[in-house]
């Protein structure tokens, strides 16, 4: 007989997971069903091991520095094993957690491929045959994969997708990284700091397209200072693989350059899993390989939800957990709040890092405002100067008629950690006087933030 639920969860990633379990605090009957791992893509291949990864090769890089700090350290080098072996060791750990979440909070957890079949009807493949399942409401979070484009296909020797960047065979030589989004220049920015020679190509015109162009230059000036080679407007056209090389046929500015390269990895987008799941069957629409939702997540068929990556841009971790607790309480007859894009933060965890919210200063033009612009260097605060790390800038964009804070952009140390500080402010709909008002604690870099937006107005005191 079928297992009735008021509310199954198809796909138990960041989207999915929370959703299950905000639909359980709720008091709802909830089933989560995944086909492979618990925490989906964000904890077993994606925001988790990949920050894991880039702390070792954050303290290696450091370690090198150790002089500058008055410390010794000789003999400094890397074990691409053990490196792996702790990143794919954090991944499980919280992977493993999910489980003991799902217990704690009564979601029960279906291990299997799960279809949608019929008016609240879902099938699942699990190792022992096929189950049915009913439920009042259905929630689609199936995640993405890597893109994959024809001729750059990753085989797991030569080319690879993220998977095989995590676990590598072996540590690169020569690197070539195409796609410079969030995901290309983390793993570029890995591999050159253990030591390999790495290109990247982006096929816009600059690194880190979507941020503002201001951070994407000056994030640029600092992986070329740390030996990248950046080449922008550039295509990569054609891959030759032979033997244990690769040559890449890369088209920029009319001409073709031929570049030789023992790993290439593949980072030009995702595309979301939509297959296999009956949605033509179902009437959900699919726009590029993303289901088509309204701001509530609703798929326009009655009791069926999609969320996270499948749903569509920005394709990150927090965007999907907030859809999935938006559409739990939606279920549970609660009026939930929809998701503000403008208010989801972007963050990369490069070196420098970079991170951002709301609009960059050419789309404020572009949308019509009268804009203010402040900017506050790192060399101009304490704290980052007493850490070594002068190098960044703090960017903020307001509207000079009424004082909203339109975006802010960060390039430098701990940008990550900082930029929930206006994110925050944008959803209080703060303004500059807000801001200017706030007290910031001395030293830290979050006076940045402050110096800022005191300068988008001539008041910045250190600058
Ligand atoms: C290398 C890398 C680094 C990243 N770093 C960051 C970062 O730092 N910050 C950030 O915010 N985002 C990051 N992301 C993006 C982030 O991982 C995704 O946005 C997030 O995982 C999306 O969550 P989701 O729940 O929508 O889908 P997913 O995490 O993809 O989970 C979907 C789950 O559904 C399961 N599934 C699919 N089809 C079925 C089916 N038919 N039946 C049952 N189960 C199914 C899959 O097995 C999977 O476990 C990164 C991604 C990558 C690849």
């Amino acid at each position: 007989m079928a297992q009735n639920f008021d509310m199954v969860v198809i796909g138990a990633g960041p989207g999915g997971y929370v959703a299950a379990i905000r639909g359980a605090q709720l008091g709802l009957k909830v089933a989560c069903i995944e086909r492979e791992h618990l925490g989906g893509i964000c904890l077993n291949w994606g925001c988790i091991p990949t920050k894991a990864m880039l702390r070792s090769s954050e303290v290696f890089h450091l370690m090198h520095r150790a002089k500058e700090f008055g410390l010794k350290a000789d003999g400094i080098g890397y074990d691409l094993d053990a490196v792996v072996k702790r990143s794919r060791g954090v991944a499980k750990q919280l992977s493993g957690g999910i489980g003991h979440l799902f217990k704690k909070n009564k979601v029960t957890t279906i291990m299997g491929e799960a279809t949608l079949a019929g008016k609240g009807k879902v099938t699942v493949k699990t190792d022992k045959g096929t189950e049915e399942i009913t439920a009042k409401s259905i929630v689609l979070a199936t995640g993405a994969r890597a893109r994959e484009l024809p001729g750059l296909e990753p085989d797991g020797k030569l080319v690879w997708n993220y998977k095989h960047a995590l676990q590598p065979p072996h540590m690169p030589k020569k690197l070539l990284v195409i796609g410079s989004g969030a995901i290309g220049i983390e793993f570029a920015s890995f591999y050159n700091t253990l030591g390999a020679d790495t290109t990247v190509v982006e096929v816009m015109d600059r690194v880190l397209p979507v941020e503002d162009a201001e951070i994407s230059a000056f994030a640029k000036k600092q992986f070329v200072k740390q030996g990248m080679t950046i080449m922008e407007k550039a295509t990569v056209k054609k891959l030759d693989r032979k033997g244990d090389k690769v040559t890449a046929h890369i088209e920029t500015g009319g001409k073709t350059h031929t570049m030789e390269f023992d790993t290439v990895i593949s980072a030009v987008g995702i595309v979301g899993n939509t297959e296999g799941l009956g949605l033509e069957e179902a009437g959900i629409k699919v726009d590029r390989t993303h289901v088509v939702t309204d701001e509530y997540c609703r798929t326009g068929v009655e009791g069926v939800f999609a969320i996270g990556d499948l749903a569509g841009a920005p394709w990150l971790a927090h965007k999907a957990s907030h859809e999935g607790v938006m559409v739990a309480e939606l279920i549970a007859g609660g009026k939930p709040h929809p998701i503000k894009p403008g208010s989801i933060a972007g963050c990369t965890y490069c070196h420098p890092q970079v991170a951002s919210v709301g609009m960059t200063e050419a789309k404020a033009k572009e949308a019509g405002y009268d804009i203010k612009v402040g900017k506050f260097p790192f060399i101009g605060n304490g704290k980052a100067i007493a850490l070594g790390e002068p190098e960044g800038l703090v960017k903020t964009i307001f509207d000079g008629k009424t004082g909203e804070l339109l975006g802010a952009h960060m390039v430098g140390a701990e940008v990550t950690e900082l930029i929930q500080g206006y994110v925050v402010g944008r959803q209080l709909e703060t303004t500059e006087e807000d801001l200017m008002e706030t007290v910031f604690p001395h030293p830290t870099l979050s006076e940045m933030m402050h110096e800022s937006v005191l300068d988008a107005y001539g008041r910045a005191i250190h600058f």
